[in-house]
């Protein structure tokens, strides 16, 4: 027997028709590429969302086709999230860090009919248009008089011009809420991108829980800074959930220096912020020599990699901030984990809680986890055992993109799982750990060291920005870590002292035997440290004694 209730697809366009209706004056500030603060209401959102639909429709493009961004975080950003996926086009967000052959390709992979960028981009747009065939038309996200003349790039338009002589009147199509909404594709660190395509019933699903008290606690209460990219993973996907609530969004656009951040942050009454370590660290090296102190930032999500206790407990301790620890994967829309305490943990000393929270957390309702040994069995909940993390759930995917094949391992009733490439410990109470990326963990004398642990201690210490740790060939151990560090400006640290600090915060021989001072630790496009790179750095490298 079938339930009587209403049967209404979730899509997208409902999340905005929404926001209008009953948040219609909250507000939308973005930075803009110019520099400048443009303000306006989920209201006027809506609206141009819907004008954008009716130009898309204009150009005759078919359900599914693909629109592209190449975008810093700003209204008109948000405007395509709407527009295009509402209108039952895909949304795809290319990230623009990567390599121009790398964008390339992924166009042509993707098939963007249309690919809309910021003035910023320009510069990559001129270099790879010619090798992009699918493209029939070329948008710059810019006021009509601010389109340059003979760019070389043909048919190129300003965003205003396209969508300005459109009404903005248009009822959104209504679908099978599994049709897809939008593309994003992982970082590639090895090998082409593969990507994730979402459906508006997997992103409206994971909107809905990443609003949740326990998970990123969004309210129409909030002023909320999405630092991390609308280009990575939809921004964790604070804009649905934002529209999903009603809080006041605050977009930073290209401007993420500390300064920058901080002063919007301030003068637009940010509650909330997202953002990954790296950002946090330029934030924090900006405030902390200036004494600054925020007035209204109360809470921070941060993820992507593995947030380093040290900046746990200066948001918590010298700033009064709670830092929510969060782990996802462009497979997972993103969100899996985020970090809490249950209600016994309350009571705890602050150093017992602390430690709960430098995990990667509870998993998400939506999302269920488990770890296994190399034979694919399952893992105890103790805290201590490790195994490859492998989920499922319906913000989950089920195959790439044009992949071949699922990356899916089944389980004995048939139940598809997702290994996420992480290795991970799981406790008692459900908090997970994440001790390493598979190919990240240090095997040294059959035993493993979590390299995510080497650097939580190293960037506990006052003269370290950031710390990478990697292992090397060792005849006898097969690896040995060492770390390499970039230090705070003006600070002094020798090998030795380094050394020294990690005497009785970890087991001896997991301590580093060797310190590589760099200027600088090597990031990727989504802010994460790149190994990979760090590995060319080093290539000539022995370690000592050998
Ligand atoms: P990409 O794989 O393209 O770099 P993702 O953003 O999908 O981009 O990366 C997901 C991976 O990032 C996870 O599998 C995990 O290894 C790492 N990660 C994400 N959040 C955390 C976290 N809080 N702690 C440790 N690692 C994390």
């Amino acid at each position: 027997m079938l339930g009587l209730m209403q049967s209404q697809p979730l899509l997208i366009s409902s999340l905005i028709d929404f926001a209008a209706r009953h948040h219609g004056d909250a507000q939308i500030v973005s930075r803009r590429v110019e520099g400048d603060i443009h303000r306006y209401t989920y209201r006027d959102l809506s609206a141009r969302s819907k004008q954008l639909a009716n130009a898309i429709e204009a150009l005759g493009l078919a359900q599914g086709e693909r629109v592209a961004s190449l975008a810093w975080n700003g209204y008109r950003h948000m405007e395509m999230y709407f527009g295009v996926s509402g209108s039952g086009r895909v949304l795809h967000t290319i990230n623009p860090r990567l390599h121009p052959d790398q964008i390339a390709w992924i166009v042509g992979h993707a098939e963007d009919r249309v690919l809309c960028f910021d003035t910023t981009f320009l510069p990559i747009v001129k270099a790879i248009h010619d090798k992009c065939p699918t493209v029939q038309k070329w948008v710059l996200l810019c006021d009509a008089d601010k389109l340059p003349a003979d760019t070389g790039i043909p048919g190129l338009c300003s965003y205003e011009d396209w969508i300005g002589g459109h009404s903005t009147d248009y009822i959104w199509p209504q679908f099978d809420e599994n049709t897809a909404s939008s593309l994003c594709y992982t970082s590639g660190t090895t090998g082409n991108p593969k990507a994730a395509l979402y459906s508006h019933r997997s992103t409206t699903l994971h909107a809905y829980a990443a609003a949740l008290p326990d998970v990123m606690g969004l309210s129409a209460r909030d002023s909320v800074l999405p630092v991390v990219p609308m280009f990575h993973v939809n921004a964790w996907g604070v804009p649905y959930s934002a529209a999903l609530t009603g809080a006041k969004v605050v977009f930073p656009g290209p401007a993420l220096d500390g300064k920058s951040l901080y002063e919007l942050m301030e003068a637009e009454g940010v509650t909330y912020a997202a953002g990954v370590p790296t950002i946090w660290q330029m934030l924090l090296g900006y405030m902390q020599p200036n004494g600054l102190r925020f007035s209204t930032l109360k809470r921070t999500v941060i993820g992507g990699s593995a947030c380093p206790p040290a900046m746990i407990t200066t948001f918590q301790d010298v700033f009064g901030v709670e830092v929510l620890h969060a782990w996802g994967m462009t497979e997972m829309s993103p969100l899996g984990t985020l970090c809490t305490l249950k209600n016994k943990h309350l009571e705890l000393p602050a150093d017992e809680k602390m430690k709960i929270l430098q995990k990667q957390g509870r998993a998400i309702y939506g999302v269920d986890m488990k770890i296994v040994n190399e034979l694919g069995q399952e893992q105890p909940w103790d805290g201590k055992s490790y195994g490859d993390l492998l989920v499922r759930g319906p913000w989950i995917i089920d195959s790439y993109f044009k992949g071949e094949g699922t990356p899916l391992v089944y389980d004995e009733q048939g139940r598809g799982w997702f290994p996420t490439g992480d290795v991970a410990t799981i406790d008692a109470d459900g908090f997970m750990q994440i001790t390493d990326r598979s190919k990240d963990v240090i095997k040294s004398g059959g035993e493993w060291i979590s390299s995510i642990d080497i650097e939580n201690i190293a960037m506990a210490h006052p003269a370290v920005a950031m710390a990478a740790c990697i292992g090397m060939f060792h005849p006898k151990w097969d690896e040995r870590p060492i770390v390499a560090v970039a230090l705070k400006a003006q600070a002094v640290l020798g090998r030795e002292e380094l050394l020294a600090f990690f005497e009785g915060k970890t087991a001896k021989w997991q301590i580093p035997d060797d310190v590589v001072f760099v200027d600088a630790i090597p990031l990727g496009a989504t802010g994460k440290m790149l190994k990979t790179r760090l590995r060319e750095m080093l290539a000539g490298y022995k370690l000592p004694g050998l």
